[in-house]
């Protein structure tokens, strides 16, 4: 089977690891802050956060931009489950944005016309969560205007954008929101087996962000809030996680970082590729690289029932998985999920995302996949499609 994502792992990535397990420390030692500079530097952002998944990158984001209870966070539908679930475990309340039906990205007209509703009844959201879907950079300029006319705050779930770049800027730099999110889970672009990154460039927020992620306990002489009664002396001053990066992991991601440019390269290529040899077929395609330069974690398809024959998504997924190509699906409308309809959440709420995940297909592409491998999956694709 043809998976729709793989790793890649070196040498070189196996060496980094293995001189951690070799060294005095498997966590909290030295290799957290250099991967940490390392994302930091690459991407122009003051601070980053390293954590156990972007999961957790998005709790503690929210928390440190006082998500609380009472409080509304907007994302949107076409993501995976924790860009909403970050708001629930604040106790806040989840909304979502349409998406825009040329990019899956979230819309900035539905996002506006809902933010002129929302203040007209004074239920404006506190943070908004654009997701940066497949990689391709969201109207950051456009969004960061409405959060200062409507006085939101911004997280980015770049989860599947490391090594993009805005138009002005590279993601995770945050010129144009408050905390930037990356995951470094296998599928995503550089991984460390689990793993996730909060960007920032406040120094507020990146300092509670590193309280939250270690319990709420600071050993800082200066924060103390007690006198000390010795070298021991640490205090907890916050209700905190621990969510922390294993130093084993982070320095996976040190060196997976060191080929991120080539991996988006060749992700770049991979996916003009696609859209070439699947030009003929009856297939939708997604713009790319219109808000800036995409990372391409995915390359989703939309694949029309009626212009196939008949032959609608779910048929072509099956005659493709049993061609031995690992297709995908991103995402079932997070809104749709059972949990989420217990918040009254349903159908035909947001119809360009209902419509979108109908049709939605992801094709493999990662870094080794072989140019005579596309061949095959677009052939089969073909096939399936067409008879
Ligand atoms: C993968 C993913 C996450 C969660 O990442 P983890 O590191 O697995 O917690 C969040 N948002 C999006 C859009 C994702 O694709």
């Amino acid at each position: 089977m043809i998976p729709y994502g793989r790793q890649e792992i070196t040498s070189a990535d196996i060496e980094a690891v293995t001189a951690v397990l070799r060294s005095d420390w498997l966590t909290q030692g030295p290799a957290v802050p250099a991967f940490e500079q390392a994302v930091a530097n690459r991407c122009g952002a003051v601070h980053a956060v390293a954590v156990n998944s972007a999961t957790s990158a998005l709790h503690i984001a929210c928390l440190a931009l006082g998500v609380g209870p009472g409080d509304r966070v907007w994302t949107s539908p076409i993501s995976f489950v924790a860009s909403a679930n970050c708001a629930l475990y604040c106790g806040a309340s989840i909304d979502f944005v349409d998406i825009d039906p040329g990019t899956a990205n979230m819309s900035v007209e539905a996002l506006e016309q809902k933010l002129r509703t929302a203040k007209a009844v004074n239920a404006l959201p506190k943070v908004v969560i654009p997701v940066h879907y497949a990689g391709d950079p969201c109207d950051m300029a456009a969004i960061q205007g409405l959060s200062r006319e409507f006085g939101f705050r911004v997280i980015e779930d770049a989860a599947h954008a490391i090594g993009g770049s805005l138009d002005d800027s590279i993601i995770g730099g945050c010129r144009h929101g408050d905390v930037t999110v990356f995951s470094f889970h296998p599928v995503k672009i550089v991984t460390t087996g689990e793993g996730g990154m909060a960007l920032c460039n406040d120094s507020q927020v990146a300092a509670r962000m590193r309280l939250l992620r270690n319990h709420g306990i600071t050993r800082d002489s200066q924060e103390m809030q007690r006198r000390s009664e010795g070298p021991w002396y640490y205090e907890q001053h916050v209700l905190g996680y621990n969510y922390r990066m294993t130093d084993i992991q982070a320095a996976l991601g040190l060196s997976q970082l060191e080929r991120l440019d080539a991996y988006v390269e060749r992700r770049q290529g991979l996916a003009n590729r696609y859209d070439e040899i699947l030009s003929d077929l009856p297939v939708r395609t997604l713009r790319r690289n219109l808000h800036g330069r995409s990372a391409v974690h995915l390359y989703p398809v939309g694949v029309d029932g009626d212009a196939a024959n008949g032959a609608g998504r779910s048929e072509v997924f099956a005659k493709l998985r049993s061609a031995g190509i690992g297709v995908n699906v991103h995402y079932i409308p997070i809104h749709l999920q059972p949990y989420f309809r217990g918040f009254g959440f349903g159908a035909g709420m947001f119809p360009a995302a209902e419509a979108f995940y109908r049709e939605a297909l992801t094709l493999p592409l990662f870094p080794g996949l072989a140019e005579s491998a596309q061949d095959q999956i677009a052939e089969a694709l073909g096939q399936a499609l067409l008879g």
